[in-house]
């Protein structure tokens, strides 16, 4: 089942609702229902709006507006995820979708910009945009007719959520919009890389601090934000560390080449590559036909988890032909380290074939890349040879 569906597109964007969001939007309607007494009278107070509470709690109008206020309140998030969209596609970073989640909007960029000056303009983007957002909905609340109480509720508090959102946005918790800031500013005057570190270790003490707010005013949706934040916050930093301790490795470097590779041949059975992976300690072979005619030849993989799709009982009577993955993911020897993580992570794969000139010249699994991740960051280089030469 897709974890998110598409519902249309704007400006060649497609936009997105993630299926958390089917929770979320009844329950802010709930909870806009619930509370509206109170904020018509804030309304009432902070705006002169003059609205007239009996009006609005009537009935079912309560639940009505509570749903009107919540769409608005999206509407609002999708503007402010486009602000940062067009901008970025501006210059020129391709945007693959919007979605609407749990926790409001992510747009997805495939490329992060480098140069601070583009990452702080789209990381600013959308809370302006959230600001614009606002005066429109006051813009209307003062349009609006005095006798349409519901009308006006619903964009006066708008006005004062969207504004909120900006703020919000603001505060200097990477990956947060304001984290973001932060860190095109810490860029100026230091590698990225060191930038994000120093500005995800803020952004995770910031969380710390919002989560132990959310739990002192029992806030479900501060405590998820609080997550949400320390997670993504050590996830950006790990894959902005591992893009510059790979900058100038490629898949070669890193690979295990063909000759130390364990392949294993098409009529092989399933039970005996079951216990070459046991005694190997392997989860993944090549699968080459030595029979064909013109010598050797690639014709797929095999992992644990095909073997595993046979019943134990019946793995005598398959081969690895019969399981054997045919839809290969290959990659060129001279391609970056950091783009074969990208694909095996965005293909949910654990390896790639490493093909040059149609011919299998070795494989690159996670382990691989594990390890030269460690090897990098306590040596400073990846191949021995390297290491060699800055020793001469
Ligand atoms: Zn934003």
């Amino acid at each position: 089942m897709p974890r998110s569906f598409r519902i249309g597109s704007l400006f060649g964007i497609p936009i997105k609702l993630d299926l958390t969001f089917l929770l979320v939007l009844p329950l802010f309607a709930y909870l806009i229902g619930e509370q509206i007494e109170p904020v018509a009278g804030l309304l009432n107070d902070g705006l002169a709006a003059g609205i007239d509470v009996g009006a609005i709690t009537a009935g079912t109008m309560p639940w009505l507006l509570g749903l009107a206020a919540a769409i608005g309140l999206f509407v609002g998030v999708v503007l402010h995820e486009l602000g940062h969209s067009l901008t970025a596609q501006r210059y020129g970073f391709p945007i693959d979708s919007i979605t609407l989640w749990l926790f409001g909007g992510i747009a997805a960029l495939s490329e992060m910009p480098e140069d601070w000056r583009q990452e702080l303009t789209i990381a600013i983007a959308g809370p302006i945009v959230s600001v614009l957002v606002g005066v429109g909905s006051y813009a209307l609340f003062l349009a609006v007719p005095e006798s349409l109480d519901g009308a006006r509720f619903v964009l006066g508090y708008l006005a004062i959520l969207n504004v909120v959102l900006a703020v919000f946005n603001m505060i200097p918790a990477f990956p947060m919009d304001g984290g973001r800031v932060l860190r095109a500013f810490l860029a100026r005057s230091r590698p990225y890389a060191t930038a994000t570190q120093q500005a995800a270790s803020i952004g995770k003490l910031l969380a710390v601090f919002m989560g132990l707010i959310g739990l002192m005013e029992s806030s479900i949706i501060f405590i998820g934000v609080a997550f949400f934040v320390y997670i993504a916050a050590s996830s950006e930093a790990q894959q902005v560390t591992m893009k510059a301790a790979f900058q100038d490795v490629t898949v070669g470097d890193i690979m295990t080449p063909a000759s130390d590779l364990h392949t294993v041949e098409p009529e092989t059975t399933v039970a005996a590559l079951v216990q070459r992976m046991f005694t190997e300690r392997h989860t993944g072979y090549p699968v080459i036909d030595t029979s064909a005619f013109e010598g050797e030849r690639l014709v797929g993989l095999v992992t644990l988890t095909d073997a595993r799709e046979i019943d134990p009982v019946e793995r005598d009577a398959f081969t690895v032909d019969e399981v054997m993955t045919t839809d290969l993911r290959t990659i060129a020897p001279d391609s970056d380290a950091m783009t074969a993580i990208e694909e095996m992570r965005e293909n949910d794969i654990g390896r790639l074939l490493v093909v040059e000139d149609g011919d299998l010249i070795g494989l690159i699994s996670r382990s691989d890349v594990m390890t030269a991740f460690d090897i990098v960051q306590k040596s400073g280089a990846v191949n021995p040879s390297s290491q060699l030469r800055t020793a001469d």
